[in-house]
């Protein structure tokens, strides 16, 4: 199912101290409006089915993201917003917010916390917005940034208390969190796919990654094209059959780093995007991959 991580604007009022959204780029960006309403109807046509609004906060443009998560109700695309829940200081605001768009149509709030959002967003925030969804049928989840140090439990304790729905998401160590003590890590010695949701920039780039992808500036490799040369399937289509990405899809970047040439005991010490950006952002590595995804890689597999 086509789904997409559309970054209507980097505007945001907060400046986490973890963010991959904004790393290097201090200026701002934000899409043309009536721009964005084309290309929602041409994502429409193209198939996609989820639409997840991200990048900088967007309620900022409470009133464009609504009108565009209902554009996309009428024209069946489920919607997700990803916010830092600054709008819910009150049980009242919070109300205010979650109707209006409730009764736009849309579909899930995904409600960022940890200990970086914190700094600048009160928790009780975190937990108005989240009363609001349950008493509007809104469905919500806490997306839980942690990197799983001690620091964080009593952030997961205040989750517990509260009754919230969350689910831990790994720190990306990309972004203005490139420079973070990374720790020594051992995982199991897993396969690591991927799903690769895209990402839309407001510059209208698109990327086969949402994460920690588009910062591999070395090769470039997630970048799929421009909307204003391409059309939305063109870059959808670009994705899907390529052979590299279907790989980390359905095979993982363990396979891949295996091949390469990493041993085992280097591989569990990586982070997942760790691990893909020693490979894929090291030009050569990414040209041996390339040409094998074609070929014996795909027998690289259990
Ligand atoms: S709220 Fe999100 S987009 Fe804004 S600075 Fe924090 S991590 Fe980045
Ligand atoms: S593993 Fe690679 S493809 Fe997957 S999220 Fe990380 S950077 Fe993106």
């Amino acid at each position: 199912m086509r789904t997409i991580a559309f970054g209507y604007s980097t505007r945001c009022n907060l400046r986490c101290g973890h963010c991959v959204a904004k790393g290097e780029i201090p200026e701002t960006s934000t899409m043309d409006l009536g721009r964005a309403r084309e290309i929602i109807h041409e994502m429409a046509e193209a198939g996609v089915k989820g639409i997840s609004f991200t990048a900088g906060e967007p309620l900022i443009f409470f009133n464009e993201i609504n009108e565009l998560v209902r554009l996309c109700r009428d024209l069946g695309i489920y919607t997700r917003i990803v916010t830092n829940s600054f709008w819910a200081a009150t049980r009242e605001k919070a109300d205010q917010v979650v109707t209006a768009l409730q009764k736009s149509g849309l579909c899930q709030l995904r409600l960022s916390y940890s200990r970086w959002h914190q700094e600048g967003v009160a928790p009780r925030n975190v937990v108005n917005a989240a009363t609001s969804c349950q008493k509007q049928g809104v469905d919500y989840f806490v997306s839980f940034v942690t990197d799983f140090s001690e620091q964080d439990d009593p952030h997961e304790a205040f989750l517990r208390a509260n009754n919230l729905r969350f689910f831990p998401e790994p720190l990306i160590y990309s972004g203005r969190a490139a420079g973070f003590d990374h720790g020594g890590i051992r995982t199991d010695f897993q396969a690591n796919r991927c799903p690769m949701n895209p990402l839309l920039t407001p510059e209208l780039d698109m990327y086969a990654c949402c994460d920690a992808g588009s910062h591999f500036t070395d090769t470039n490799v997630f970048f799929l094209g421009n909307l204003a040369e391409s059309h939305v399937d063109e870059l959808f289509k670009a994705s899907e059959t390529n052979r590299l990405f279907h790989l980390i899809r359905t095979a993982g970047i363990t396979p891949l780093a295996q091949f390469a040439g990493f041993t085992s005991r280097q591989i569990i010490r990586y982070r997942k995007c760790d691990l893909c950006k020693e490979m894929l952002n090291d030009p050569a590595t990414l040209a041996r991959l390339r040409q094998a995804a074609d070929g014996h890689v795909n027998h690289w597999t259990r």
